[in-house]
């Protein structure tokens, strides 16, 4: 049995106090939301901070609103499973709900939190394991190495963001809210991303996520998850598949989006998506043909990566599928796409 090593608990009761405690203990200091991704990583030592800052009690975190104009404002704290089935996330934001239904397990989805979804550490088959496992390798260049096991003699982490809900968030202009000891920002998502395995968001030590707030979308708008997987119960996406259509009259597509995740270290749009599902009507030979392009055009720009578990080729071989699947669960309001 693995076993967490030793730290001190912090409990702070609001967000100025978890920023000043944050703020006194500098890089030795972790915040955890849920803990389902970071008490593991501390069981294989891959993070060993000497204080935990738990948000479990700060209030300011928590629920789901919305502002005046529509936006959805999502506390970093709000559980996972509270998303999948709230009624407001639904009905604004479909894709987000169907790929926050996906997450790991049900017990995860009850612990784990938004937040800690959007924060998730890069994932990698190399890296994801026991202190012993990794040292019986010789280790990597994410953590305590020198060498990748992914990319021979490559220089770089390609640890795969493995996090279902941040693609999601990408087609729905998800605009991040952050606070830290020098104050407050607002960043779009899109924006919040390195594509460096080893940290792949622009966080500084010390910043909490406070909230997310995700932009009213039109009556006409659909969206839709993918997630390949190899059991319908708990694991990490294989691949996942965002998609977005914002429909307008006679069925004609006036938005549209397609992000891919579990390849690199970033969650990656296909840019022609835009171009390529506007104007096409739903249900017809040109909308058919729109999205089988786009499935070989993600099967082009997408490589699999032995980051993550599963054979390369027959995850590259589901690039397509997936894209064609969920694009049409979207337009026909269905979804979520997955493997079982
Ligand atoms: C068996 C198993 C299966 C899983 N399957 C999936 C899956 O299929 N899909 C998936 O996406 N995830 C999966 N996960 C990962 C995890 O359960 C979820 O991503 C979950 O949403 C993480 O949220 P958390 O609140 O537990 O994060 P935590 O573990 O508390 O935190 C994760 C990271 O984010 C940081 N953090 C958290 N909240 C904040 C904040 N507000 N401000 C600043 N930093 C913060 C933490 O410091 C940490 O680095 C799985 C985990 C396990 C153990
Ligand atoms: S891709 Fe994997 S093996 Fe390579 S450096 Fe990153 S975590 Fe280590």
């Amino acid at each position: 049995m693995l076993r967490l090593p030793r730290f001190e608990l912090r409990q702070p009761t609001s967000l100025g106090e978890a920023v000043t405690l944050l703020r006194e203990e500098g890089a030795g200091a972790m915040v955890m939301a849920g803990g389902t991704d970071l008490l593991p990583n501390m069981k294989h030592e891959l993070f060993t901070p000497r204080v935990v800052v738990s948000l479990g009690r700060v209030p300011e975190l928590r629920g789901i609103t919305r502002d005046p104009d529509g936006t959805l404002v999502v506390g970093a704290m709000a559980r996972i499973a509270e998303i999948a089935s709230s009624e407001s996330v639904r009905k604004q934001a479909p894709a987000l709900a169907q790929a926050a239904g996906l997450v790991a397990g049900p017990q995860l989805r009850r612990a784990g939190t938004i937040g800690g979804n959007v924060l998730l550490d890069t994932r990698c088959q190399y890296y994801n394991q026991s202190y012993f496992w990794r040292s019986a390798l010789g280790f990597c260049l994410k953590k305590d190495g020198v060498v990748c096991h992914v990319v021979a003699g490559g220089s770089r982490c390609v640890a795969a963001a493995s996090a279902d809900c941040a693609p999601a968030l990408m087609t729905l202009g998800a605009v991040l809210e952050i606070v830290g000891a020098n104050g407050h920002r607002t960043v779009a998502i899109d924006e919040f991303w390195l594509g460096d395995g080893i940290v792949n968001r622009r966080l500084a030590v010390g910043e909490i996520l406070v909230a997310i707030r995700i932009p009213p979308t039109p009556p006409g708008h659909r969206g839709a998850y993918g997630k390949l997987r190899e059991r319908g119960s708990i694991d990490f996406p294989l691949l996942g598949v965002a998609c977005r259509l914002d429909v307008g009259d006679g069925d004609r597509v006036e938005h549209g989006d397609l992000v891919l995740t579990a390849l690199a270290a970033r969650p990656k749009r296909i840019p022609q998506a835009a171009s390529r599902l506007v104007s096409t009507r739903l249900g017809t030979e040109e909308f058919r043909a729109a999205i089988d392009e786009l499935g070989a055009l993600a099967h082009r720009q997408c490589h699999t990566l032995a980051n993550v578990p599963g054979d390369q080729e027959w995850r590259r071989e589901m690039i397509p599928v997936y894209v064609r699947r969920t694009l049409q669960a979207a337009a026909a309001g269905n979804g979520p796409v997955h493997h079982v």
